[in-house]
């Protein structure tokens, strides 16, 4: 045995120090405030449990988890409609394959940079790992703006992107899907382009269309999974979603299943969102109603404001929808979009359950609040695993050359969100009984990527 793993710490042995250890890292990552957000809420978790396993901390691995493995940054020309040569920058942060080949989205936004790759990877980290699949951690994309583009620009764009792209990605070795600006459409321009270019027919992309090898419920998944993930925790506690007001922002693929699963489990969502306000729908958002929000932002690309003219709701411009009195919550549109204030009044208005269909959308602040509410709150990284997780049963579909039907596939979706749900509440519960999830999700989505780490030595 390597006196790196070996137990008791020894006397006078150094601990791991949270306040050291994230001025070191914002030092080395300067301007990366999304970055440290992400590292610091990990590291406030995962530093005491460090310091109780001191093999973690002689291997460094926290240290080493926070440096992608890789960082891949090019260059994509195209040209528009108008002829014009058009620039872009890509970006791939292969971040860990300690447990399975990369695996994680990409974002077309025109906010993005390299920080929030860095901490979209970095979350992605812990969230494959909680999913039990063999999938490492990867994230990229790009600062290309489909919205205004043209279905023929945006193919050009997929194909100069993937131009590059193909020579760092394969189906053991990386194997990107959707996010952000990237669905359905997307993805087969840029399959299409991997196939033309390596004259390969292979599962390197998920989130593929049925026609080629893309699985049944994976365009469901994510925002079926956050509500399975929010039945969980309320099944904990006695209760359920029947009946109750859900609050929905965003209203992109992850919010537009998310009301889905709502509708079966019997709850009554009354929100959606999109960058430009939320609409209010006080008598519910039917099926109906969401069938046509679907064609409206999947096929005509339209505003949300449109839903308001169409079924008689409230449109309230340039505002998120957390005003609106709702016990289960479910911020699906993107990062930091639900801040102090947001949890304050969300709570104050009866809210007893939030369930983050996107990445990080609460800031540290309003996490803090609903935590301190005892509010049961599932972090992105538990919560919208269920994308990721029926990405990787892709990958075995497509390994098998054979795909499940619709029920086995929910079915297993269902059982991984049970199964992250578990995990999670293992490390979660506090002196009070109280199941703190954040905690939880982190510390069992770093032991197995450490002890696999530990298993490789020292590289
Ligand atoms: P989509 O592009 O399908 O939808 C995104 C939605 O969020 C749109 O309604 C969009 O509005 C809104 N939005 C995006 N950026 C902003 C912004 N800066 N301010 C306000 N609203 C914004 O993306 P997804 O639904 O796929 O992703 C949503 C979230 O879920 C992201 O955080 C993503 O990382 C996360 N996620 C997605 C997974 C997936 O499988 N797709 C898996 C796991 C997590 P508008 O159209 O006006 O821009």
């Amino acid at each position: 045995m390597s006196t790196l793993t070996q137990n008791p710490p020894t006397a006078g042995e150094k601990v791991l120090d949270f306040n050291e250890f994230m001025a070191h890292l914002k030092e080395r990552n300067p301007g990366q405030p999304e970055f440290h957000q992400a590292v610091h809420e990990v590291a406030e978790s995962v530093i005491p449990f460090i310091n109780e396993n001191p093999k973690y901390r002689r291997y460094k691995i926290l240290e080493r988890i926070v440096e992608p493995d890789r960082t891949i940054l090019f260059r994509v020309t195209w040209q528009d409609d108008n002829s014009e040569v058009q620039i872009n920058k890509g970006y791939r942060v292969q971040y860990s394959n300690a447990i399975g080949p990369y695996k994680g989205g990409l974002r077309f936004h025109p906010s993005v940079h390299l920080d929030t790759f860095k901490f979209l990877g970095f979350e992605q980290v812990f969230k494959n790992s909680l999913t039990t699949l063999p999938m490492g951690a990867g994230k990229g994309g790009s600062d290309f703006d489909p919205k205004g583009k043209s279905d023929d620009e945006v193919m050009r764009f997929c194909q100069a992107y993937m131009t590059e792209l193909v020579r760092h990605i394969g189906k053991d070795t990386d194997v990107p899907a959707g996010d952000i600006g990237v669905g359905a459409r997307e993805i087969s321009y840029l399959y299409g382009q991997h196939k033309r270019l390596t004259n390969r027919f292979t599962g390197v992309l998920t989130g593929k269309s049925l026609e080629f090898g893309g699985s049944l419920i994976r365009t469901e998944a994510t925002g079926y999974g956050a509500v399975y993930f929010a039945e969980e925790m309320l099944k904990n506690q006695g209760k359920s979603i029947q009946g109750k007001q859900c609050v929905v922002s965003g209203s992109g693929n992850v919010a537009q299943y998310t009301v889905e699963k709502i509708l079966h489990l019997g709850g009554k969502p009354v929100t959606l969102s999109d960058s430009s306000g939320f609409i209010y729908d006080k008598d519910g958002i039917t099926q109906e109603k969401l069938d046509w929000v679907k064609d409206l932002k999947n096929v005509r690309r339209g505003r949300i404001s449109e839903y308001a003219d169409k079924f008689g709701a409230e449109f309230i411009p340039g505002k998120t929808p957390w005003s609106i009195p709702g016990e289960c919550v479910f911020p699906s549109a993107t990062q930091n979009e639900l801040n102090e204030e947001d949890a304050r009044m969300l709570v104050k208005n009866g809210c007893i359950c939030v369930s983050e269909g996107a990445n990080m959308p609460s800031t540290p602040e309003a996490v803090k609040v609903f935590i301190q509410s005892k509010v049961l709150f599932g972090p992105g990284k538990a919560a919208n695993a269920g994308g990721v997780a029926i990405s990787g049963l892709e990958m075995t579909q497509n390994s098998m050359r054979l795909s499940w039907s619709r029920e086995e596939v929910e079915t297993k979706l269902k059982q991984i969100m049970t199964s992250i749900h578990d995990q999670c509440s293992k490390h979660a519960r506090e002196a009070d009984g109280y199941l703190n999830y954040v905690k939880g999700a982190n510390i069992a989505g770093f032991i197995k990527v450490a002890d696999a780490m530990i298993a490789y030595g020292v590289m």
